[in-house]
């Protein structure tokens, strides 16, 4: 523990005593389904607080009616907040956590609501967002009179939950931060024009909340000293205002991003392409203004990152946010020395923010028991222990075999190639993606640590199934590459991406990309490609390339790209090719697209099932189940899910 003993330190904010400095920042999980905490989101936070987060800090907490910027936002609104709130409040306080609530309102920034209409978003004048195209309407000094006391209101109902305190939410470009932001800030009266005018409606809010609290309860500011915007917040103005408001705060958190803008919403939750602890340049400069604690986020995801950037004095506590998403036993296992045991989150966005964005419950691509605490909160040993064979050694019979493993079975996992990880490996070899093999080293931990007899080189049939003796089959064999449906003449140079990545094909110097499921793959082998010097174009099927990645990941993965030089065709359908030229379709003329002076025809086009084990074993004596890409080509996260409940159900 001696190279995290900082990180372990105990760290008072106002009257509270954390147990250590992992903080679980505030995030939306989407669990929420009528703006009250339910059962869901109380085992969700259990489950961190049991995994020894030193303080939690709830998703956002709507103040006002018009603060309801996705359907599933929580309200602090009236009294009928407060039981929920107070079963929370138990359940991670039980735990020996902290627990506070983000009071919030978006402004200009409305996402969806349940309906699917827009309601009018209110903003301090009328600047439209970029992202979500809305055109605010401008407030009245009545209503921000009515916003000032939603807070203050909203404060009061969660000290009477019994939570520790709350955190304003002024980071991100949300209301308090449009206030402050000269660009959107256009106001003339009491509330805009200078600093004092724009910074009036955050000093009120703040002062109002610790008025009707009183000094004994924590409150918190969230704030952003960088937008990545040219039209963003100006960070020397904010830490000004950071040194107005200190006096009556018990901490600061410092975040990045806005979500006003395509550029700028990646850093809300900025995937593997950036530097764990690439925020804290600000927190330095904020920590050295203030003497009350101050927190960083910025996908620190391992607690000895988290450590660098305390033992360099640039925060007090680190925000590990989907760290804790991936592995919620991360500070315990911190806390015990058991370092090489975490689960490290890769910074994918698939399966946390890309749910939220999505609708649906948050979750984990590595940690499927995130968002299912209630029904996979717990492992339970087998009725009767079996001898189990899996035959496949990616995500999902990895996950399988671990999860057989830990309930008791006799697990023996049969892989066919010298090395675990299926498609996984092919992904961790695009640039910027290295992190990716991290899936593959964490089930292959968690195999070890439970028990799971693996063996290489080991190419499976029934008659062997038999002769060991196997109770039990899952069955994860995955797919191999999927060949285009078109006509391509024998004169074309055709690869496959897969073959690309793994260095098994030559590559001219002038390539189309046709890239079928608009995920990882097209785009990062274009990356790659350019980066080496080539000419590249892109030809997607589908609206726009990676549309099937989390927006945060495809945007950067898109930028990158660009940059390059690489030039992407969306719409665009394989129809043939021959010589040097691809014919394409676009998906919604059905015109043709021809391009010329093409030297390699590379085809992303996903997997096709590699189904003949188990259609052998299918019907047979064996009790079998099959899952992953065997059963349907589909992504990481589908394939560890299933290896879960197969683990489950054996
Ligand atoms: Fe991390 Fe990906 Fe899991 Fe999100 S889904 S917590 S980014 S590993």
């Amino acid at each position: 523990m001696s190279q995290v003993a900082r990180l372990m330190d105990p760290l008072e904010i106002g009257g509270l005593r954390l147990r250590n400095r992992i903080i679980s920042t505030g995030h939306d999980t989407t669990l929420p389904t009528d703006g009250t905490v339910n059962e869901a989101l109380v085992a969700y936070h259990r489950a961190r607080a049991q995994g020894g987060v030193g303080l939690i800090v709830s998703q956002v907490v709507g103040i006002h009616d018009t603060a309801r910027y996705t359907s599933h936002v929580l309200m602090g609104t009236d009294d009928g907040c407060i039981p929920g709130f107070a079963q929370l409040a138990d359940a991670v306080k039980g735990e020996g956590a902290g627990i506070v609530a983000q009071l919030f309102h978006p402004g200009r920034e409305i996402m969806e609501t349940a309906d699917g209409t827009l309601p009018v978003a209110y903003a301090p004048s009328a600047v439209p967002s970029e992202r979500f195209h809305t055109v605010p309407r401008a407030l009245s000094v009545a209503m921000i009179g009515d916003f000032v006391a939603g807070y203050a209101e909203a404060a009061a109902r969660m000290q009477c939950a019994g939570l520790d305190g709350v955190e304003i939410v002024a980071s991100h470009g949300y209301l308090p931060a449009q206030f402050l932001n000269a660009h959107v800030n256009r106001r003339t009266d009491g509330y805009g024009g200078d600093l004092n005018g724009r910074a009036r409606f955050l000093m009120e809010v703040v002062g109002a909340v610790r008025a009707a609290c009183g000094p004994g309860f924590v409150v918190g500011l969230r704030i952003n000293g960088e937008e990545h915007d040219a039209a963003g917040i100006d960070g020397d103005e904010v830490l000004e205002v950071i040194t107005r408001t200190a006096p009556q705060l018990d901490y600061v958190s410092v975040a990045a991003g806005t979500s006003a803008t395509i550029a700028g919403a990646v850093h809300i939750a900025p995937p593997m392409y950036f530097e764990p602890g690439y925020t804290v340049p600000f927190s330095a400069r904020v920590r050295a203004a203030v003497d009350i604690p101050v927190i960083v986020t910025g996908r620190i995801n391992q607690p000895q990152a988290a450590e660098a950037v305390l033992a360099r004095g640039e925060a007090d506590a680190c925000g590990m946010t989907r760290a804790m998403i991936c592995d919620p036993e991360m500070p315990a296992k911190t806390a015990r020395g058991a370092l090489e045991d975490i689960r490290a989150c890769i910074g994918c966005n698939q399966a946390c923010i890309g749910h939220f964005h999505k609708g649906v419950p948050i979750s984990c691509i590595q940690h499927p028991e995130t968002g299912r605490e209630l029904t996979y909160g717990a492992v339970t040993p087998a009725g009767t222990p079996r001898r189990v064979i899996v035959v496949g050694g990616g995500p999902a019979g990895m996950k399988a075999a671990g999860v057989a493993a830990r309930r008791g079975h006799a697990v023996t996992l049969l892989e066919a190639e010298p090395q675990l990880g299926g498609q996984a490996r092919l992904a961790q070899l695009l640039p910027g993606r290295a992190e990716f093999g991290g899936i593959t080293t964490n089930l292959a931990r968690e195999m070890e640590q439970a028990g799971v007899d693996v063996r290489l080189n080991t190419r499976a049939s029934v008659e062997m199934l038999h002769d060991m003796a196997a109770e039990a089959v899952i069955v994860a064999t995955g797919g191999t590459a999927r060949a285009p449906e078109a006509e391509i003449g024998e004169d074309v140079h055709l690869v496959s991406a897969w073959d690309v990545l793994e260095g098994r094909a030559n590559v001219g110097g002038s390539v189309l990309i046709t890239d079928w499921r608009g995920d990882w793959t097209g785009l990062g082998l274009a990356e790659k490609l350019a980066s080496e010097g080539r000419r590249v174009r892109l030809a997607v099927n589908a609206t726009m390339a990676g549309e099937a990645l989390q927006s945060y990941v495809r945007d950067t993965m898109l930028a990158r790209a660009v940059r390059l030089g690489v030039e992407v065709m969306p719409y665009a359908r394989l129809y043939g090719a021959e010589d040097d030229t691809v014919y394409l379709q676009h998906l919604a003329s059905e015109e043709p697209l021809i391009v010329e002076g093409i030297d390699t025809l590379i085809v992303a086009h996903g997997a096709t099932s590699d189904t003949g084990l188990l259609e052998a074993l299918e019907g047979g004596e064996l009790p079998v189940i099959g899952i992953g890409d065997c059963m349907a080509p589909r992504t990481a996260e589908e394939a560890v899910l299933e290896g879960l409940r197969a683990g489950w159900a054996v």
